[in-house]
């Protein structure tokens, strides 16, 4: 590792080198970087970052903020545990009995089990219900989340033939209709909340489709993606449809995920009637996608605060920070402006701005929040990107990635999804030094 490191440094310095010319450090210099890059080295790669981008369910900064509950179970569950053993009988036993009555009884579900994602909950529902048949969607369903799942590529792999009814902009219930025959397997419905047609459009609702469905004598299953488990419109959020709406309008086969709304770890929820959950559990492709005991143990936890729905916006990170108001953001936005101002005197103005913040992963980006920015905006009229981008850049570079976005020629700290102002102010005197290294 040591020589490793040696090789890295000399190698750089021979490249910087070769293209700038230049003197070349003394042995000290040398050494200090030898000792830095093998401090780097020690390092996990994976850190805690603070999220102020104004996204709050961040796919790329880990989704949700697990709540205390749920990091304790996990500490508590990390050694052996009974995980698939039952402590009555002393018998194998099942790890979805730790989480399906939690979930049957916030969903009115008769059954449900867990998988790692909810695109593995829906690979999954896919392969098992409809493997080698054929399964209607609708055009204006044939949705791409992000990343790389899109609804007919997972169906492909999950070894059913998409039946494409319907136009992008309007689908009726004569659609589902006529595309049924003896090869179909299940009618699909999916929630498409991350982007929104508007003008001429036709949907059928979940209860039409599942009457239809029922009548042929087969399943409804809908993907439901940023599924929750309570009504938003309670807290002031915007409306998006609960598991339990969908299983009381018909749905036989519901899958979330449950680290987007909901407020939990990495994990694709299944809920739905009994026959289909048993065949879902013993699909052996099931064994591939299962979830690991820390997560069942989050999960738990996390299930448990939805039973008092009046202290979930404290309790739970998610709720709490997309219920926070302007102008609790904007009290945090005071607190940290004078360290921040002082740190970067000479460098850049820095401003209090209101701003709006995404609710992210999947939700509506039409749904915006009404917040509070920190605005970081380069001085000296000099507002070219590079000068913005290092700025950016020393913030990335701190003990503690604090992470925003660039927007109109400033870097903006959407402090909605900051609990503790002291995760900024205890790192400014690092700040300085990051600054003062890339030369601002
Ligand atoms: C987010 C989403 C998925 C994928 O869920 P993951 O938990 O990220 O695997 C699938 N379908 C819909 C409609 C979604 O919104």
């Amino acid at each position: 590792m040591t020589t490793d490191a040696i090789r890295a440094v000399l190698e750089q310095l021979r490249r910087n080198h070769t293209t700038a010319g230049g003197e070349l450090p003394g042995e000290p210099e040398i050494i200090n970087r030898v000792n830095n890059a093998l401090a780097d080295r020690a390092q996990p790669s994976l850190k805690p970052v603070i999220n102020l981008t104004g996204t709050v369910l961040h796919t790329n900064l880990g989704r949700a903020n697990l709540p205390d509950e749920a990091i304790q179970a996990m500490t508590a569950i990390a050694g052996t545990s009974n995980l698939e053993y039952e402590l009555s009988s002393g018998e194998r036993g099942d790890r979805d009995a730790h989480v399906e009555s939690l979930l049957t009884s916030l969903t009115g579900a008769e059954a449900a089990t867990v998988v790692n994602n909810n695109a593995a909950a829906v690979l999954l529902a896919l392969n098992t219900l409809a493997l080698g048949r054929e399964v209607p969607v609708s055009r204006g369903e044939l949705v791409e989340i992000g990343g790389s799942f899109r609804i007919p590529d997972i169906m492909h792999r999950s070894g059913c033939k998409l039946i494409e009814i319907g136009t992008t902009n309007r689908t009726h219930l004569k659609d589902y209709a006529t595309a049924i025959n003896e090869n179909t397997a299940l009618l699909m419905k999916v929630h498409t909340n991350n982007y929104s047609i508007e003008g001429f459009t036709q949907t059928v609702n979940e209860a039409e489709v599942a009457e239809l469905a029922h009548k042929n004598g087969l399943p409804l299953v809908t993907d439901l993606g940023s599924g929750t488990l309570i009504d938003l419109t309670q807290y002031g959020l915007p409306a998006e449809p609960t598991a339990a709406r969908m299983i009381e309008a018909g749905a036989d086969l519901v899958t979330f995920s449950g680290d987007k709304l909901l407020g939990g770890p990495q994990a694709g929820i299944i809920v739905g009637r009994k026959s289909y959950v048993d065949a879902i559990k013993t699909n052996p492709l099931n064994r591939a996608l299962r979830i690991d005991k820390m997560t069942i143990a989050a999960l738990v936890a996390v299930l448990h605060l939805y039973r008092d729905p009046d202290s979930l916006p404290e309790r739970l990170p998610t709720l709490r920070f997309l219920t926070r108001t302007r102008e609790k953001i904007q009290q945090s936005a005071e607190q940290v402006l004078p360290g921040l101002s002082e740190s970067l005197q000479g460098i850049a103005n820095v401003s209090i701005e209101n701003t709006m913040s995404q609710i992210g992963s999947g939700s509506l980006p039409r749904d915006l929040l009404p917040s509070a920015a920190i605005r970081i905006e380069p001085e000296r009229g000099d507002r070219t990107d590079t000068r913005l981008r290092n700025i950016a850049e020393a913030f990335r570079s701190l003990e503690v990635p604090i992470v925003g976005r660039i927007h109109d020629g400033a870097l903006l700290f959407d402090l909605r999804t900051l609990d503790d102002p002291s995760g900024i102010t205890r790192q400014l005197e690092q700040l300085k030094t990051e600054l003062d290294s890339i030369g601002q």
